[in-house]
């Protein structure tokens, strides 16, 4: 047994033999925080790709950044400060982000009387004095009228202790550790998190160098691959990820429980904006700059997309749209108050400046109108008349009934009514029919005198937000869309799936589920690049797509794995579908010739289930279909 033994270790090492070695640079102790890593090289994903990965634990002496520049290390973990690295002039570039929210938040103990951030006011606080590593800390103290000096900084001790006994009142602790010390030990806490507070940075970001890719693409590419199969797999399997570092990390000490719980708290950092794990945006590194930027440690620009990778899968541009449409809406509504606010100086003040009021209104895109207390128009500008297709001298003393179609017109009505009865400034959004095109109005109505009288009318602003609108709808639909492939996203499946548990439990409309993924789908990237990869995706999801019933759903909720629903279905019906599936995607021809495969899982929705369980169950399925020689549907 033993030369057996012997005999398999002399193999393995004569295969790895020829594998290219790295070295990863870790930013702490062995730990969950890292388990993507070790499983990646337990379970040969590293070596799949040809690399022989040396983890390193962080040591008092190591320096990230250093260590890449002197090739100590090829890649290393790093934080949200690589930002200001690269600001000070270190070549580091971001492969990708494990932790889309940094578990780093302030601690207290409930029972210290600490309600909310503000109430830190002259209390202690145990924080790094390093401001680039505090800074989303910072951040959110300052976002609460919170100085430094409103608060005594002591130095952290990283001793959980000292929050027990009181000897500090807020430590800044990570998410995934003191809490899970302190429920251990029966003590309740609460948590004072950044991203409560509208700042989200990223942790434990892969980084390496632009001279390391450059030299390297290859590897660069397959090491980062592989990590991410890495982390994908260690949170798929917990229990798994935390024996191996149970057994063999193990340098802390820690309880298999609660390595097993620190996992569970990753997980939900790691996906918490259902982008897949490694996603890096733009916009939001652009935000935690600004913040960098606001407590003074970076001064110059940088150049963000030179700081991501460009092989960095999941980088989209989608938010880019979205904040250049909330400038497009802060312009909007600040645009809108302005010219009201005119308006209402103006009506008031004496005849020249009526003259200028006449200039302003008329200049303006935005309809303006006037209306006595019976509601008939006593004016209007050039854009009213022009939305109208009628002169000034038509519309006056006439009323909306004569003027719109009469449901908008009714609508129009009761506004003005609840204007005068409510006598305040009122603003809603109309739907109106103008020469058989429908147009979305956004109207502001106030009362205003119009005679030395009590009498007083309504004066109102309305402007066309038909395309705002439009361009609404579609980031709405694109917030739920996969962008290569068009089906739902992750986000979708997680909403989704809690309505059909709804009504199956309301209702106990069965439902089945499905789920699919590429047979070695690597090496159709590896053979012939990652661009026919996509290609496969987009066409094998049409395929897949025409074979199912309009009332499926399918979703994409990981790299090139699926989901499908069937509401309203029973297994046998859905088997028939998926086996159907299954077969035309055999029958395809994506890429020369070569016959592409999926292995699929499917069940049909049982007593007691949950959208956790549910989902763990077709997972299994699916490689019950790998294990035994894929292109097959497993059922249950
Ligand atoms: P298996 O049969 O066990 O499923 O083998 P596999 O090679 O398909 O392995 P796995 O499912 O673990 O690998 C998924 C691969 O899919 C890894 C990743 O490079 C690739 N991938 C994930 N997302 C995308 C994508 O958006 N485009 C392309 N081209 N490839 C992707
Ligand atoms: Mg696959
Ligand atoms: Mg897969």
């Amino acid at each position: 047994m033993k030369k057996i033994l012997l005999l398999l270790t002399f193999f393995s090492l004569l295969l790895s033999a020829n594998n290219k070695k790295i070295t990863l640079q870790l930013n702490w102790l062995n730990q969950f925080q890292f388990a993507g890593y070790y499983i990646a090289k337990e379970k040969g994903f590293y070596n799949d790709v040809g690399l022989d990965v040396e983890i390193k634990e962080f040591t008092s002496t190591t320096n990230l950044v250093d260590d890449i520049k002197t090739n100590k290390a090829d890649f290393a973990v790093g934080r949200s400060s690589l930002l200001v690295e690269r600001e000070n002039g270190e070549d580091v570039v971001a492969l990708g982000a494990i932790f889309q929210e940094s578990p780093l938040m302030l601690l207290v103990r409930k029972d210290a009387n600490i309600n909310s951030v503000q109430d830190l006011r002259n209390k202690k606080v145990m924080i790094t004095p390093d401001a680039v590593f505090s800074a989303s800390l910072l951040a959110m103290l300052s976002a609460n009228n919170l100085k430094n000096s409103d608060y005594i900084v002591q130095k952290h001790s990283f001793d959980i202790n000292d929050l027990i006994v009181g000897k500090t009142d807020a430590m800044a602790s990570y998410l995934s550790n003191e809490p899970i010390v302190l429920k251990d030990k029966d003590i309740d806490y609460k948590i004072f998190h950044p991203s409560d507070y509208g700042f989200h940075f990223y942790s434990d970001i892969l980084f390496t160098s632009s001279k390391f890719i450059k030299n390297n693409p290859k590897i660069t590419k397959d090491f980062y691959e592989a990590s991410i199969r890495g982390w994908e797999y260690a949170f798929k399997n917990k229990t798994e990820a935390a024996e191996l570092i149970y057994k063999k990390y193990n340098t802390q000490n820690k309880s298999y429980i609660h390595l097993i719980k620190e996992g569970e708290i990753l997980e939900r950092l790691a996906y918490s904006y259902n982008e897949g794990i490694g996603y890096l945006d733009k916009n939001k590194l652009e935000n935690i700059y600004n913040v960098f930027k606001l407590f003074g440690l970076v001064k110059e620009e940088i150049n963000i997309d030179e700081f991501i990778y460009d092989e960095n899968p999941r980088k989209m541009m989608t938010i880019e749209i979205s904040k250049r449409d909330q400038k497009l809406t802060m312009f909007f509504i600040l645009s809108l108050i302005v010219v009201f606010l005119l308006i209402i100086y103006f009506l008031n003040k004496s005849r020249r400046i009526k003259e200028l009021l006449h200039i302003v209104i008329n200049s303006t895109d935005d309809l303006i109108f006037y209306k006595d207390n019976k509601f008939r128009y006593l004016g209007c500008n050039k854009s009213f008349e022009k939305f109208c297709g009628k002169k000034e001298s038509e519309i006056i003393g006439k009323n909306d009934f004569d003027i719109f179609e009469k449901e908008y017109a009714q609508l129009s009505y009761e506004k003005d009514k609840e204007v005068l009865s409510k006598n305040k400034l009122l603003v809603n959004n109309e739907w109106a029919k103008i020469e058989n095109s429908n147009i979305l109005l956004q109207t502001k109505k106030v009362p205003f005198k119009y005679k030395k009288s009590k009498n007083e009318g309504i004066l109102g602003i309305s402007r066309d937000i038909t395309e705002l609108h439009e361009v609404y709808q579609k980031l709405k639909k694109q917030a739920y869309r996969d962008e290569l492939t068009s089906v739902f996203n992750r986000k979708a499946y997680n909403e989704r799936i809690e309505e059909k548990f709804d009504l199956y439990n309301r209702y106990k409309s069965k439902f089945c589920m499905a789920m699919y993924d590429i047979d070695d789908f690597k090496v159709i990237n590896d053979t012939y690049g990652h661009d026919v990869g996509d290609k496969v995706l987009v066409e094998m999801t049409k395929e897949i797509k025409d074979n199912i019933r309009k009332t499926d759903l399918i979703f994409r909720v990981g790299g090139e794995e699926f989901v499908i629903i069937f509401p309203k279905t029973l297994i046998d019906e859905a088997y028939v579908v998926t086996e159907k599936i299954r077969e035309a995607v055999s029958k395809m021809n994506m890429v020369n010739n070569k016959k592409i495969t999926i292995s699929i899982g499917i069940t049909e929705v049982k007593d007691n289930d949950t959208p956790t369980s549910i989902y763990e169950r077709i997972d299994k399925l699916m490689y019950v279909s790998k294990h035994s020689g894929k292109n097959q549907t497993s059922k249950d």
